[in-house]
């Protein structure tokens, strides 16, 4: 009766054993396209940040165009103003009016000159980031549907057991069970074990003689001393061939 049920844990999990296969590369596959998302999420952001610094600037570049330009006419207004004045004191009221307004105009043009460089500066910064952005989108676009699809592969390997394991799982009575599923997970998928000889297979201890004559028996639940996984006797496969 228990050997039975310690036999059906067994083959529980094998199926479970299966699933956390399963699970794990599934995990480790949602990681990587986490990881590549973020990647991707993170270098456009950056994009972003440098493309706005770039607009503001070139919001500067085209003020101070503007300035040079309104400046630039009302200079040529009043230099055709010139030819109208006959006072010589209007006339160079006039010109020192137009001289001031080339003056300052020269101080905007260098500001102009240095705003520009600013700007190819940025320019070759933010064409550098962009590149490597397409880049990374380009390799992570032929990779992500196979990703996926790995991904819903498992999920529907994962499905296909299900009914597998229900219906070992309601052979078993829910002590074991209880048991056995804290087990499996604190015990990194192995909760039971085979054993045809009075070593625990899963830690390589030895199993003192009274317990395994205990374990030969397959009269209660034993657990090893040293790894407190599940103990069961499973006799040795008869040697086949011809062996002598
Ligand atoms: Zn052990």
């Amino acid at each position: 009766m228990l050997r039975e049920q310690l036999e059906t844990l067994a083959v529980l999990q094998g199926i479970d054993l299966e699933v956390k296969k399963h699970k794990d590369a599934q995990t480790e596959r949602v990681k990587e396209i986490e990881r590549r998302e973020g990647e991707i999420a993170r270098l456009a952001a950056e994009v972003k940040t440098l493309r706005d610094a770039w607009e503001e600037k070139d919001g500067v570049r085209k003020g101070k165009e503007q300035t040079i330009h309104d400046a630039s006419r009302k200079a040529t207004e009043k230099r055709m103003r010139m030819n109208q004045i006959k006072n010589i004191k209007e006339l160079q009221a006039l010109q020192r009016e137009i001289g001031a307004i080339k003056e300052s105009n020269s101080i905007v043009e260098e500001e102009l000159i240095e705003v520009m460089t600013d700007l190819e500066g940025q320019e070759e910064i933010l064409k550098q980031k962009e590149e490597e952005l397409t880049g990374l989108r380009d390799d992570w676009n032929g990779k992500r549907e196979s990703l996926e699809a790995e991904v819903a592969a498992m999920e529907d390997k994962i499905a296909q057991t299900r009914d597998a394991r229900e219906a070992t799982a309601s052979r078993l009575n829910d002590d074991l069970m209880g048991k056995y599923e804290m087990l499996f997970d604190r015990r990194g998928g192995t909760a039971v074990v085979a054993v045809s000889s009075a070593i625990c297979q899963a830690c390589y201890m030895n199993i003192p003689p009274q317990l395994w004559n205990d374990v030969l028996r397959n009269e209660r639940v034993n657990l090893c001393p040293s790894c407190q996984r599940i103990l069961f006797y499973n006799p040795p496969a008869p040697e086949q061939g011809g062996q002598p």
